[in-house]
């Protein structure tokens, strides 16, 4: 695993072993799984700083085509606002494309994606061709009160999506995000009624790849009701296995 001296020694190239050199892709591919407020936007971007590889959340990016007015934006908002997945084939496309900037060249955090079966399948079909696989697939768990607690006092950066928690991660200057200076807003779908409903899209669609990554020997459960801290413990020290 990551955590072991002689993996980083392997792909640096420095081992003796031939049969190690020979691996043909290089990088770290991380799927973090949980439900919408479980923390997975807040420990993606830490990890992918401590790893040095891209944080790609399919949240944001259909938040900047939103934002953006883009055909594909207009067509996302219909089911963001109610709660729903948005259709596998243009979700597909649009994160294993991002996937291919240079950026993610030695690996990424995925944040929000996979969230079906189809999206998995697609993920591992393009990492095969690339003779890589997903590394490691932590759960991040968090009782249903605290999703709801979280979600509902959730800020968002305008500028770079950072979130933060009006009670548990405040911004040091109220309503200004700590990162970019842009301001903070609360996302439309984080209202209550909205977030009963991507609970339950969550439960019915995205529950299903616990076993799917489960039967590959990927999943690594992670108590998420810590503070942020601990929980970036439990998650590197998972990626170290
Ligand atoms: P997700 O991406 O899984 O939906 P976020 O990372 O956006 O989750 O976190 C949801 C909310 O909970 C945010 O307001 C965030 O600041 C807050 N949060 C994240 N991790 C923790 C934690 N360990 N303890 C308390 N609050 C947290
Ligand atoms: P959270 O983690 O807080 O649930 P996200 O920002 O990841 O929220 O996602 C917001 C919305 O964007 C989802 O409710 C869904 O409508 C859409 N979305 C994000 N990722 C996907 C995905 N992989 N497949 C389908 N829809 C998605
Ligand atoms: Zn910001």
């Amino acid at each position: 695993g990551f955590g072991c001296p002689g993996y980083y020694a392997s792909i640096r190239g420095t081992a003796s072993d031939e049969k190690l050199r020979r691996v043909p892709k290089i990088g770290m591919h991380i799927v973090l799984l949980g439900p919408p407020g479980a923390g997975k936007g807040t420990q993606a971007s830490i990890l992918a700083e401590h790893f040095d590889v891209a944080h790609v959340a399919s949240g944001d990016l259909f938040r900047k085509h939103l934002g953006e007015s883009t055909e594909l934006g207009q067509l996302a908002k219909g089911y963001m606002d109610k709660g729903d997945l948005v259709p596998d084939d243009v979700t597909i496309s649009m994160v294993l494309d991002r996937l291919t900037y240079s950026d993610a060249s030695s690996g990424y955090v995925l944040d929000g994606f996979p969230r079906t079966l189809n999206q998995a399948k697609a993920l591992d079909g393009a990492l095969i061709e690339s003779g890589a696989t997903v590394d490691v697939a932590p759960l991040i768990i968090v009782s249903p009160e605290e999703l709801v607690r979280r979600l509902s006092g959730r800020w968002i950066c305008k500028g770079c999506q950072s979130p933060y928690h009006e009670v548990s991660a405040p911004p040091n200057q109220a309503g200004t995000c700590d990162l970019c200076g842009a301001g903070l807003y609360q996302r439309d779908d984080d209202k209550s009624d909205v977030v009963r409903s991507r609970l339950d899209t969550y439960e019915s669609q995205t529950s299903p790849l616990i076993e799917y990554y489960e039967n590959q020997g990927k999943l690594v459960k992670i108590d998420g009701q810590r503070d942020v801290d601990d929980v970036t413990q439990g998650l590197i020290s998972a990626l170290g296995r």
